[in-house]
């Protein structure tokens, strides 16, 4: 199995075992040169077979294979276009940044992870799944974050690896959870801009950040 394929494998499996995804929700991809490698439309994440992973060229957007490529296939290729620097796309559709996203409020930064992990999160506002519209707004604002968050949808994700792409994703699952339990027991403090400056400049922060940029 290429390196690729192990790590789409791997992470599939991840985002169904941690409850980010529930029946044939969500769709991963990971670049290998010119070729998208995709998660095919409609299947649980984790039931996925090594063949089964379409192939979608980039440039073009010609589907390579006979399988039918997940339905955000425009989202997908656009996070690719428009980004060089990453090597994988993850979208899936975690309950507590759903439930949020709902309210039409953004996910707070409540504890230190967030902000120094994430830099920046995009807000689209409910669109269509897998229609050109959803894409056209990814790729308005992909450029500029790492973590698009879709209301009443899900969440989108972007990395250098899949595991940076997995990370962030739990992240902001993590806060949409800790906002949503803190709001049940009181008003909670979110971090200032000021604080959340601080943490990223700390270079234990910046270590960290750098660790998981080269690791798998
Ligand atoms: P696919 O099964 O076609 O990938 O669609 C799942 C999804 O999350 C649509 O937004
Ligand atoms: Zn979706």
């Amino acid at each position: 199995m290429t390196d690729v394929k192990k790590d789409l494998e791997k992470y599939a499996h991840k985002i169904v075992d941690t409850g980010l995804v529930v029946g044939a929700g969500g769709n991963l991809s990971m670049r290998s040169g010119d070729i998208m490698y995709l998660s095919p439309s409609g299947f649980d994440l984790k039931e996925i077979e090594d063949h089964q992973w379409v192939r979608v060229d980039i440039p073009t957007g010609e589907v390579l294979d006979d399988l039918k490529p997940s339905s955000e296939i425009l989202m997908h290729l656009e996070c690719f276009r428009k980004r060089p620097d990453i090597t994988a796309v993850l979208h899936a559709h975690p309950s507590y940044s759903v439930g949020v996203s709902s309210t039409g409020q953004k996910i707070p930064n409540l504890f230190p992870d967030f902000p120094a992990m994430v830099k920046s999160v995009a807000y689209l506002d409910y669109m269509i799944p897998t229609t050109h519209v959803l894409a056209d707004a990814v790729s308005d604002v992909i450029e500029e974050h790492d973590v698009v968050v879709m209301r009443n949808h899900g969440v989108l994700t972007v990395g250098k690896t899949m595991k940076e792409a997995f990370f962030f994703m739990q992240l902001t699952e993590e806060s949409a959870k800790v906002y949503t339990i803190s709001c049940t027991v009181g008003t909670p403090r979110v971090l200032t801009e000021e604080e959340c400056d601080d943490l990223r400049n700390l270079s234990s922060e910046q270590y960290r950040q750098k660790l998981l940029k080269d690791s798998k």
